[in-house]
C-alpha cells in the first residue's frame, strides 16, 4: 500500500501550490488530481476554474488581507518561473477604477489605504488624467484610477498550474493524476480511495477541490460555501485591435451602478495562436450545488444573456473595437460568508480543507499554498495571519 506523509487533494490553482511548498516539509508529498480535459463538451468527471489563460494579478485590493496574499505570490513569480522552466506571468500592470470617494469606507478609499500600508507604488488619477494616460478606454466621469505598474498584470492559470506541478516534482512531490472518490479515516492513516480503485494512505490530508469540494465524499462534513456559475466573454480580435491595445494593463471597474461592475484581460494570445480579450462579470449568476449541476455549467458556454450583457459592457469601456468573433465560457468561483478563504483542519487534524477563492485566488494562488501547507503540517497554526480569518464554517445538514 502506498504511503505519504502529506497528500493533497485537488492539482488546481491552491492545491499545486500547497504541494510545492509541502515539499519543504516533507519528502514525502503527493497531489491527486486530474488534468484539463481534453474536450470539455463531452467530458463526464471532474472541472477546474483554471481552465484558461488570463487571471488579473494586482496588489491593489479593498482587502488587506488579500492584498497581502497576492503581494506575497507575486514576489515568487519568477522564482517559480525559474524553477519550473514554466513561464505564467505578464507584467503589464494593473487599473483599478472606481467613483471619486466621499467616505473612508468606499471601495476606492480603501484601495488607497490597503495600497498605503504595504507601500505598493501605484499612481492615483482623476478623470482627466484617466483619459490622457489610457485614451483607449472610457469611465464614467467621476472616476478615479489607481494604476498600479510594476508587480501586476496577468497570470495564465493553466500554466501556473503546469509550473506549480513541474517545480514540485522537482522537489519530489509524487502527482497522481485521479479523481479522488472517498476519503476515510483508520487507525493508522487517512485513507484515500481514487476513480480507479487505487488506495493511498496519508498520515494528513489537504483537500483544495475548488468548487468540487460539497460534491463527494471527500470532507467529513460539507463546507457553508456558495459556488457561483461565472460567464465570461472572449472578443477575438484583429491586428488592428490588437496593435492599437498593446500595453493596455488588466482592469477591475466598479462604477457607481453595481450593473456595471466588470473586469477586463488585454489582448492575450490563447493556444489557437488567436488574440482576445476578455471580461467577466456579472451581477446576476446563479448558484450550483450538485455534481450533475456543476458538470452540466461546465460542459456549457455560460448564459447568452450574460454574455450579451458583458459584450456590450466591453464595448464601452474599450470603445471602437472591430472583433473577428465573439465566444462565451463558462467556470465558477466559490464563495465563503467572510470572503476569506478556508485553511483549517477538521476534526480530529488529520483533513485540512484550502478552498473558498472567492473569485480572486487566481494571483494569490501561490501564498494561499504556503498558508495550506504550514496549516496542515504544524500542529500550532505559524503563519503571521491570524488564523481566525480563515477558519472554515461548515453547511448545516
Ligand atoms: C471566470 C473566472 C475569472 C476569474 N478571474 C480571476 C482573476 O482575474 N484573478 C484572480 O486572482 N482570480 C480569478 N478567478 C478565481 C480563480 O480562478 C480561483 O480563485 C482559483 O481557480 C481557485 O483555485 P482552487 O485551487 O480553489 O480551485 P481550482 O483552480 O478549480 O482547482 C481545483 C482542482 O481540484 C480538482 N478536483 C476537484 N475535485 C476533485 C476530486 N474529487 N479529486 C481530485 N481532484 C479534484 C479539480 O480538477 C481542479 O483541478 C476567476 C475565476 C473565474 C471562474
Amino acid at each position: 500500500m502506498t504511503s505519504y506523509d502529506y497528500i493533497v487533494i485537488g492539482k488546481g490553482l491552491m492545491g499545486a501550490a500547497a504541494a510545492r511548498h509541502l515539499a519543504a516539509e516533507s519528502q514525502s508529498v503527493a497531489v491527486i488530481g486530474p488534468d484539463e480535459p481534453a474536450d470539455r463538451a463531452s467530458h463526464q468527471g471532474i472541472f477546474g476554474s483554471h481552465y484558461d489563460e488570463g487571471r488579473i494579478t494586482r496588489i491593489l485590493d479593498p482587502d488587506p488581507i488579500w492584498a497581502q496574499l497576492a503581494q506575497r505570490s507575486l514576489n515568487r513569480y519568477r522564482d517559480i518561473e525559474t524553477q519550473s522552466g514554466i513561464a505564467f506571468y505578464h507584467e503589464v500592470g494593473h487599473l483599478m477604477v472606481g467613483p471619486e470617494p466621499e467616505a473612508e469606507t468606499d471601495f476606492m478609499a480603501c484601495v488607497q489605504r490597503v495600497a498605503n500600508d504595504l507601500n505598493v507604488a501605484c499612481d492615483t488619477l482623476a478623470d482627466a488624467a484617466i483619459a490622457e494616460q489610457f485614451p483607449h478606454l472610457a469611465f464614467e466621469s467621476g472616476s478615479m484610477a489607481m494604476y498600479q505598474p510594476d508587480t501586476a498584470g496577468h497570470v495564465s492559470p493553466r500554466s501556473q498550474v503546469r509550473a506549480q506541478v513541474a517545480a514540485a516534482q522537482k522537489q519530489g512531490v509524487t502527482v497522481i493524476p485521479e479523481i479522488v472518490q472517498r476519503v476515510d479515516p483508520t487507525t493508522s492513516a487517512m485513507a484515500v480511495t481514487t476513480a480507479t480503485g487505487q488506495v493511498v494512505h496519508g498520515q494528513h490530508v489537504l483537500v483544495a477541490t475548488g468548487g468540487f469540494s460539497n460534491t463527494q465524499a471527500l470532507l467529513p462534513k460539507p463546507l457553508e460555501i456558495d459556488v457561483y456559475a461565472r460567464t465570461i466573454v472572449l472578443l477575438e480580435l484583429g491586428p488592428d485591435d490588437v496593435s492599437r491595445l498593446q500595453g493596455m494593463p488588466s482592469i477591475i471597474y466598479k462604477p457607481r451602478d453595481p450593473a456595471g461592475h466588470c473586469y477586463i484581460l488585454p489582448p492575450i494570445r490563447y493556444p489557437d495562436g488567436k488574440y482576445y480579450l476578455k471580461i467577466g462579470g456579472y451581477p446576476q449568476e446563479h448558484t450550483l450545488s450538485s455534481l450533475e449541476a456543476l458538470q452540466d455549467w461546465f460542459r456549457g458556454k455560460g448564459s447568452v444573456e450574460a454574455a450579451r450583457h458583458l459584450e456590450a459592457k466591453l464595448h464601452r469601456v474599450v470603445p471602437g473595437l472591430h472583433p473577428v468573433a465573439v465566444h462565451s465560457d463558462s467556470c465558477v468561483t466559490t464563495g465563503t460568508p467572510s470572503g476569506q478563504i478556508y485553511a483549517d483542519r477538521i476534526g480530529d487534524g488529520r483533513v485540512g480543507v484550502l478552498v473558498g477563492g472567492n473569485g480572486s485566488a487566481g494571483k494569490s494562488a501561490d501564498e494561499i499554498g504556503r498558508v495550506g501547507a504550514l496549516m496542515i503540517a504544524h500542529d500550532e497554526w505559524v503563519y503571521d495571519i491570524e488564523a481566525h480569518h480563515f477558519r472554515a464554517r461548515f453547511a448545516a445538514v
